[in-house]
């Protein structure tokens, strides 16, 4: 007998019609034959309800009271789901976290699952009931109720589903599928047939809030396949799978992070470890740093800039100036008027020419770039607020997203029945510990990249779209590309990666636009090493740059760039220290390698 998780969202529950409607569906489908396990939401707005009540209160409520408060809403909605089922005529039982055995981390608001047991769940099932769990919530080894984060029942139901080996995990909601960005940003957003995991889980942890991006990682590590849809009507929707709706594209989803903040350490001393001294103060307040970007250095000092979520400023501040006062910095200067930007596709893994589009589009919307990230399969551009929308419109417009592609892959009805292949998932599954720890599936190194660097870029529109159209016109392959703030007002430090064999041409191209854009000089570097550690929800994971930064650190090897995404983060490193960083990263990741 298959199994099926089914998932609604607040607005699918927020009233007592659409509960009754959402629990029709679940007796549809147990009627059809499947066991039926929901997994439901805090009713409507109540969860915002519940945080500004308790901001009346106090401007900094304790985290544990929050989750012991929060955790409320998903109870009513349990309870009112189970009273929905009987009064159907069917058998449901409505199970809180705590009882379905969902042991979590004491990281309260962020809590992360340990594991989950599946006896009760498995019983009452074989009874004929519809399970009814509630989400976004567990327990902790003390009996304190935790929350997973907001959005966090999308996580609890994929969890479910991969612990239950559900053959499908149904996220029902209030679109009928994912869209290429948010349909409430740009109303001309296509919803996509598929989309593939990474890309799936790259926009969600960029911005698009159709899909908690902690749920993305549980269905890539245990190949749970997801199918949104809409809780209202019966359009086919859209499957997250391992595959990606179009293999020809090289950008399948645009999304934007509107409330991001900016921050600049000044006049940091070019030594090991200074990195480390910032971001381990961060991470240990379990804060998500996106975007950081270190320029390379002037008289042995540089710049470090990044970017986190605008409500965890003050406390990454706090941070910061604690930081600051241990590496000597010579200041701190922050933006919280800044929006994330970002265009996602495995397809620009392979293609060139796709940076360079997007900083045209932008270009062409008058919008100053004011710091770049790029990794595999993603490119983010800081711009501000004001223009955020207008950005958005524009690089969805300049990659077609509107549009179908040509050779997509045809919808094939409901996704097929889970294989799961690697032993490690099974025995995880089998085991339920530590479902949410880090595993990395790789650590490389390549030592056939080579770095540009333009001092003093002129900020203002236009010049990175100049300088990589250039750079793709002379059939050169840009890996990575790096756009830092400079504490220098009004300058910016732009540098690329291509391969070593492209660096004369690249340099050539590079000095003559430099030079037409009135911008200081062009540096470059044969002597590169780029270290990649690969795995699943690395940005998620606070500690993962961390702990690059410490083993690397711990060797004396300086960190020139860095790049990070879900699925990898990526350092630059003098070329003669390659080996040696290979190494370090090894045994630093060797406990949570696959
Ligand atoms: P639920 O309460 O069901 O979990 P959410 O509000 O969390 O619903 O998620 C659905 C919303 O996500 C949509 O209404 C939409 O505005 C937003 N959204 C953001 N990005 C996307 C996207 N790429 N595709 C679809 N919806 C998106
Ligand atoms: N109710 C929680 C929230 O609003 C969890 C969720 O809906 O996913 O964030
Ligand atoms: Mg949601």
């Amino acid at each position: 007998m298959s199994l099926i998780v089914q998932k609604f969202g607040g607005t699918s529950v927020a009233d007592s019609s659409k509960i009754l409607a959402a629990a029709r569906k679940a007796i549809r489908s147990q009627q059809q034959g499947h066991k039926v396990v929901m997994v439901v939401s805090a009713m409507g707005k109540n969860t915002d309800m519940l945080v500004s009540l308790a901001h009346e209160i106090s401007d900094r409520p304790a985290a544990r009271e929050m989750d012991m408060l929060l955790a409320t809403g998903e109870q009513v909605s349990v309870a009112l789901m189970a009273m929905a089922v009987h009064s159907l005529g069917h058998r449901a039982v409505s199970l809180t976290g705590a009882q379905i055995g969902i042991r979590t981390d004491s990281t309260h608001t962020k809590a992360r699952i340990i594991s989950i047991s599946t006896e009760r769940m498995e019983r009452l099932l074989d009874e004929g009931n519809i399970v009814i769990a509630a989400g976004f919530q567990g327990i902790d080894e003390q009996f304190n109720i935790t929350t997973l984060g907001r959005g966090g029942s999308d996580t609890t139901a994929v969890a479910l589903a991969a612990v239950l080996r559900a053959d499908t995990c149904e996220i029902y909601t209030d679109v009928d599928g994912v869209y290429t960005t948010d349909p409430r940003m740009l109303p001309e957003a296509r919803r996509v047939q598929q989309i593939s995991y990474d890309e799936m889980l790259e926009l969600a942890s960029l911005g698009a809030g159709v899909m908690h991006s902690r749920s993305i990682e549980f269905a890539k590590k245990y190949s749970v396949p997801i199918h949104v849809r809409s809780s209202l009507t019966d359009t086919p929707g859209t499957l997250i799978v391992a595959g990606p709706e179009s293999a020809q594209r090289a950008v399948s989803g645009a999304a934007v992070t509107k409330d991001e903040a900016r921050i600049t350490i000044l006049g940091v001393p070019d030594v090991p470890g200074t990195s480390l001294e910032i971001f381990s103060r961060i991470a240990d307040r379990k804060i998500t740093v996106d975007m950081i970007v270190q320029n390379v250095s002037a008289q042995g000092k540089s710049d470090i800039s990044f970017t986190v979520p605008r409500q965890e400023l003050p406390l990454t501040l706090e941070a910061v100036e604690e930081a600051a006062e241990v590496v000597a910095a010579a200041g701190i200067t922050h933006d919280e008027q800044v929006s994330k930007v970002s265009v996602v596709g495995l397809g620009m893994a392979h293609q060139s020419g796709v940076a360079d589009k997007m900083f045209r589009a932008l270009a062409d919307a008058s919008i100053n770039i004011e710091m770049i990230t790029t990794s595999e399969i993603k490119i983010s551009a800081l711009v501000e607020r004001e223009a955020c929308q207008a950005a958005l419109r524009a690089v969805h417009q300049a990659f077609e997203l509107a549009e179908p592609p040509s050779q997509g892959t045809v919808f094939s009805g409901p996704p097929a029945p889970q294989t799961v292949t690697n032993p490690a998932d099974v025995a995880m599954r089998l085991q339920g510990v530590g479902m949410e720890e880090l595993m990395i599936d790789d650590v490389s190194l390549d030592v056939d990249q080579a770095r540009v660097t333009i001092v003093g870029v002129p900020d203002a529109p236009g010049v990175a779209a100049h300088v990589f159209e250039e750079v793709a016109a002379g059939g050169i392959f840009v890996d990575m590309i790096v756009q830092s703030y400079d504490g220098r007002e009004g300058l910016a430090t732009l540098s690329y990666t291509v391969p070593v064999d492209q660096l004369a041409r690249a340099v050539e191209v590079t000095k003559s636009l430099a030079k037409e854009f009135g911008c200081q000089e062009v540096t470059s570097s044969q002597q590169v090493a780029k270290l990649s550690v690969s795995g699943v929800g690395l940005r998620s994971h606070t500690g993962v740059a961390i702990r690059m930064f410490r083993s690397l650190a711990e060797a004396g090897i300086n960190v020139d760039l860095i790049n990070t995404s879900e699925v990898q983060v990526n350092v630059v490193v003098d070329g003669a220290a390659g080996e040696a960083a290979l190494m370090q990263l090894q045994s630093a990741f060797a406990d949570v390698m696959r």
